[in-house]
């Protein structure tokens, strides 16, 4: 049976698991980390660097090392929380050709899926290492609060990274099938999901046949560790003005060490309740001095810091059950999910919230990926029993007269449905409607995500409010939107299947998608020529430095004058075959290099 990646592709971390034998695996890395940092750069000399290498290079290399590519995939440029990420973030950040966002590095312009492919790329590579076999299928896992576009592009980045995604699920879903992996329960359950940069809330009910049925799901797509990182970095930042009337914001060298510096501190005062940051020659002066960063930070510093950023988790909690019309002691498990639920603060506002102590049994970095896993098995054996109902996260609907917003499916509707509604034409004489499908909670709109318009004409003419419309909402189980209109006076109809839009056309993904599978043909050539050139090189040295003592030794006759002028020669083509960057060249040249390497170890170890 074909296996199929489960892959949590988190704003800090990525994870990816497999079902093996029955048994959901996550993938350690090559480094044998099971999750890899989402971080990209591109070195001076032009070379890609992915994960734990990428993070280790960011405070000398800052402008051109991406992290938290996920709080852009799939936002227009004109969003306020890309205006924030243009503000703060260390690389540069600019408009796209279609109003999306796109990053630049050492002057080269990416999209932001091709950023997150270049992850996914790299777990791929991993994983088809670890598995000994080539895998193109996989799960991926998104915050269920992400729109139809978020979806799409974080769709679109599999692609060009070169894989089938059979299925985008919902993260804090994908953490209920882990935890109710093997375990024949019925159970109401809240997922608490606070990862690096996404917070979700999802409720869902278990049961004991295998359904996982989400009741309710909320979330915030600009809430996560992220900002709790930015509140220390605001506190430094501040003191040190105060202080020295210097602003490391417009340091981006110093940004990224303050960054780094802020998430070690915070991590660290999940375990002690004081810390110290200290970063030495943070800055000049300006008059040659180098001026230090050194500060204390207490634990009940942080929580003040962050405060309202836990209360608005909490409130969003609040939210969704009474969506879900449940009170909190019906809620029988609270499972945490993501790194920030190790910040004792949260696990207080949890337990405090819920009336109850949450769930040891799960590790809140694997859990989503296990669970994507999960869902990929079930989705290739049938004769896995597994029944997994999402809802949709956002209401869907229409724009009508005066630019409302006219809700049809409202949000946590269970996928599949339908829904219609007959609306009237708003003019006299209309004789065409345009249908704006929109998704979101707002009344007016513009302020919702436009996902698609079509138009439906040849209405018959008449005073306004006398034809009628039936507008058609159709969802089915992956997330597909389709929407008619039918003018039921004469029955002609016009429909759209909406894709939603990623930011990017179909050819620009293909043409990335080349790109980057001639990445991938290119970097393995540059590897294979790495390799043999280290070996080469070691041969090459070894010999020269050999060189006058073999010479002392031979050059006195005419056999030995030969044997020197061959082995200068095959230096000489060797080093040739290097510069031009020529693998094959250089293996042509290793039988005749290991020759003479022996021939010369030979003449040296002799006693003389
Ligand atoms: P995730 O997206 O689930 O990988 O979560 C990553 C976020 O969790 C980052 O913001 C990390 O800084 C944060 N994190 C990881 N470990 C800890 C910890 N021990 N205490 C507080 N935050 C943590």
């Amino acid at each position: 049976m074909e296996r199929v990646l489960g892959i949590d592709l988190g704003t800090t971390n990525t994870c990816v698991a497999i079902v093996e034998d029955g048994v959901p695996t996550v993938i350690p890395n090559r480094g044998g980390y099971k999750t890899t940092p989402s971080m990209v750069a591109i070195t001076e000399a032009g070379k890609r660097l992915v994960g734990h290498i990428a993070k280790r290079q960011a405070i000398t290399n800052a402008e051109n090392t991406v992290y938290a590519a996920k709080r852009l995939i799939g936002r227009k440029w004109t969003s306020p929380q890309v205006k924030n990420a243009v503000s703060t973030a260390s690389y540069k950040i600019v408009e796209g050709p279609h109003g999306d966002v796109r990053i630049v590095l050492r002057d080269k312009t990416y999209s932001v899926p091709e950023m997150s492919a270049m992850i996914l790329q790299e777990v791929k590579l991993f994983a088809e290492d670890y598995l000994n076999e080539p895998v193109t299928k996989a799960v991926i896992t998104v915050p269920a609060y992400f729109n139809d576009n978020q979806r799409q592009a974080t769709k679109d980045a599999g692609t060009i990274a070169g894989l089938d995604v059979i299925r985008i699920i919902n993260e804090p879903t994908a953490a209920a099938l882990a935890y109710g992996f093997g375990k024949n329960v019925d159970k109401v359950l809240a997922v608490f999901d606070l990862g690096g940069g996404t917070f979700d809330i999802s409720i869902l009910e278990i049961s004991s046949g295998g359904v996982f049925k989400v009741i309710a799901t909320a979330g915030d797509t600009f809430l996560g560790g992220e900002d709790f990182d930015g509140r220390i970095i605001d506190w430094l930042v501040d003191g040190f003005k105060e202080q020295n009337g210097v602003d490391l914001r417009q340091d981006r060298m110093a940004l990224q060490r303050l960054k780094d510096a802020a998430e070690k501190a915070k991590c660290e005062l999940s375990g002690v309740t004081e810390t110290e940051i200290n970063l030495p020659f943070i800055i000049s002066s300006g008059r040659n001095d180098a001026l230090h960063l050194q500060r204390a930070l207490s634990r009940a510093t942080l929580e003040q810091l962050c405060e309202d950023l836990i209360e608005r988790c909490v409130e969003i909690c609040r939210q969704t059950l009474e969506d879900a019309r449940l009170d909190k002691d019906e809620i029988e498990e609270v499972v945490l999910v993501g790194g920030m639920t190790r910040m004792p603060a949260v696990q207080e506002a949890v337990t405090k919230f819920f009336a109850r102590e949450p769930c040891k049994g799960v590790h809140p970095d694997e859990v989503v990926g296990l669970g994507a896993a999960v869902q990929g098995a079930a989705l290739v054996d049938e004769s896995r029993e597994m029944i997994l109902l999402d809802v949709t996260p956002h209401a869907l609907g229409i724009m009508t007269a005066g630019s409302k917003f006219e809700e049809l499916i409202p949000k946590n509707t269970t996928v599949p449905t339908s829904r219609s509604k007959i609306f009237t034409t708003s003019r006299d004489n209309q004789t065409a409607v345009k249908i704006l499908v929109m998704q979101g909670e707002s009344e007016q709109a513009n302020e919702n995500e436009l996902l698609g318009e079509f138009i439906l004409t040849g209405l018959r003419r008449a005073p306004k409010g006398q034809v009628e419309i039936e507008v058609n909402f159709e969802i089915n189980s992956d997330g597909i939107v389709s929407v008619s209109a039918k003018d039921l006076e004469t029955g002609q109809a016009q429909s759209i299947q909406v894709t939603a839009s990623s930011g990017l056309t179909k050819d620009e993904v293909k043409s990335m998608m080349d790109k980057a599978k001639d990445f991938l043909v290119q970097s393995k050539e540059s590897d294979e020529f790495e390799g043999v050139r280290q070996e080469a090189e070691k041969l090459v040295t070894d010999i020269e430095k050999m060189f006058p003592q073999v010479e002392s030794v031979v050059a006195s006759s005419d056999f030995g004058r030969e044997a020197l002028s061959k082995a200068r020669g095959i230096l000489q083509k060797t080093r040739e075959a290097m510069d031009k960057k020529d693998a094959n060249s250089v293996k042509e040249q290793m039988e005749a290099l290991s020759r003479t390497h022996r021939m010369f170890k030979g003449v040296v170890s002799r006693p003389h």
